[in-house]
């Protein structure tokens, strides 16, 4: 079958729909009737947002149209509160393994882009795979996500190949304990596939709500060009049974304001159409420099420091219970300043180079491979030590997942205010081992000057106990354990 026609009958159906949960003229006409809010407006609100509700679109427009410097600072305050209550003070650990650069699809922002005549194409063999996997278990990672281009030759069979092959590689002191997946949307038949291999969070960014500005970046003709496939691709991974989804824009191809506009309706449509169930993640990625691509070193839209900062403070307050990822695109400076406003999620001694583990000790050394450029190239072992110099606990969780806690498992314990009680335990357990198989000295200094102050908070309680006893055992090479 011609690749291109590959979804072509799911494509009519929902073509036939006469409208989708974005309304363009809808968003707009809420922005501007809140282009100038109050600080009583935005007090009202706040005060909503302290109660760990999501919030509705109007209230979410009075955030963004916020220009008042003071209710602006209580706005990254209770953001930071929010996300100390919902997911405590640790921060999750993660890096990226590219599996492909070959891409039938001609993104005009993307270095993998069809046209893209700069880049060397490449799809890993399962060899290659592996020693790729080798080298960041080799480095502390637990976690990864597997990124595809669109192609003919990284189809769901291969994918699910590659994810058992991630999976299977074990070392004296470790293994990737959950992978996830940023990929092309795909049919409910093929997630089922996925689900069964075990993959992680199914990650899919819409890159942006706006339906004319879509059109615009992503060529007609191309799979990427049908706006409503990739739209209602989580509906079908909730249909297939696969529950932690994770949602995206690319911050730069469109007014900021309405693409925060647009991952809130987003949530609210899936919310309303899987029992409460909203994303399990929201990435925020902001366009960074690609090779051979012009459109990425001047996008029209660029977001400015400032409004980035906002804009992560307001995802945290409309939408509580949702992990945020902020990416290693980001240089380490504006990681710093916006980790505290809710970021739950960050990736460290990343390489987004095709086989890039392998061929380059640090970031952008591969240009001929990379899909764009990334602004924060330290490596782990920095990264960690840096969020304990902040206060923060490095965690290399990964146990709600493997203990089922996912979709609307997760969003019970997450709503009910327990994900600490989970949480800070994992993370004291895997920030222990990282600290005693990986760690440099000063790092494991500072680790552990945070393990003391975390174990503090349970002293006291009945947990306290279990979590002097499962330290203990870690000294002792035990590894794995989880609450
Ligand atoms: N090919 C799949 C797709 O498009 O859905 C997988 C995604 S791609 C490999 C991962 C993400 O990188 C894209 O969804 C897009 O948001 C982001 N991206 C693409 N070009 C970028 C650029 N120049 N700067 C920053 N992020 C970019
Ligand atoms: Fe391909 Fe994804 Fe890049 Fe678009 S963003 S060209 S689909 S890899």
């Amino acid at each position: 079958m011609n690749f291109l026609k590959k979804y072509k009958k799911e494509f009519e159906e929902y073509d036939k729909l006469d409208h989708d949960f974005i309304d363009d003229e809808k968003i707009w006409a809420q922005l501007n009737k809140w282009e100038n809010p109050s600080k009583q407006d935005v007090r009202r609100v706040l005060k909503k947002a302290e109660q760990c509700v999501r919030l509705e679109p109007e209230e979410t427009a009075i955030l963004i149209q916020n220009r008042d410097e003071g209710t602006i600072q209580e706005m990254y305050e209770l953001a930071h509160q929010l996300k100390e209550g919902v997911y405590g003070d640790r921060i999750v650990f993660f890096a990226p393994l590219y599996i492909s650069d070959e891409c039938a699809n001609n993104c005009l922002y993307c270095g993998f882009r069809s046209s893209n005549k700069a880049i060397q194409r490449k799809t890993l063999t399962m060899d290659e795979i592996e020693q790729e996997v080798r080298i960041m278990i080799g480095e502390g990672q637990k976690r990864t996500v597997l990124v595809y281009g669109e192609s003919p030759k990284t189809e769901v069979d291969f994918m699910c190949e590659t994810i058992k092959k991630v999976y299977s590689v074990k070392t004296e002191h470790g293994e990737i304990r959950r992978a996830n997946i940023n990929c092309a949307p795909l049919t409910v038949d093929e997630l089922k596939k996925l689900k069964d291999v075990g993959i992680g969070t199914f990650q899919v960014f819409q890159e942006t709500y706006h339906h004319d500005t879509y059109r615009r970046v992503h060529p007609q003709g191309t799979i990427k060009g049908h706006y409503r496939w990739r739209l209602y691709c989580m509906d079908r991974a909730q249909q297939a049974g696969v529950d932690d989804n994770g949602l995206g824009v690319l911050f730069g191809l469109y007014d900021w304001r309405f693409e925060v506009m647009g991952l809130l309706y987003h949530t609210i449509h899936l919310e309303e159409t899987f029992n409460g169930v909203g994303p399990h993640t929201i990435s925020f990625p902001r366009i960074t420099p690609a090779t051979g691509t012009p459109f990425s070193e001047h996008p029209e839209y660029a977001v400015s420091d400032a409004d980035f900062k906002k804009l992560v403070a307001v995802l945290r307050l409309s939408v509580p219970y949702t992990g945020m990822i902020c990416t290693a695109r980001e240089p380490s400076r504006v990681r710093k300043e916006v980790i505290p406003f809710g970021v739950s999620q960050i990736d460290a001694g990343t390489r987004i180079g095709v086989g890039a583990y392998v061929k380059s000790e640090s970031a952008n050394a591969l240009p001929e491979h990379e899909q764009f450029s990334i602004g924060d190239d330290r490596s782990l072992d920095g990264v960690v030590k840096e969020i304990c110099d902040m206060g923060f606990i490095p965690s290399f969780c990964t146990a709600c997942y493997r203990a089922g806690r996912t979709g609307e498992q997760f969003m019970k314990v997450a709503k009910s205010r327990f994900v600490h009680n989970y949480c800070i335990p994992n993370a004291i357990f895997t920030l222990k081992e990282y600290l005693l198989d990986y760690a440099s000295d000063e790092t494991r200094q500072k680790g552990e000057k945070i393990l003391r102050s975390h174990m503090e908070q349970f002293k006291g309680e009945p947990v306290y106990s279990k979590l002097l006893e499962n330290l203990s055992r870690i000294e002792n090479g035990e590894r794995d354990l989880r609450l």
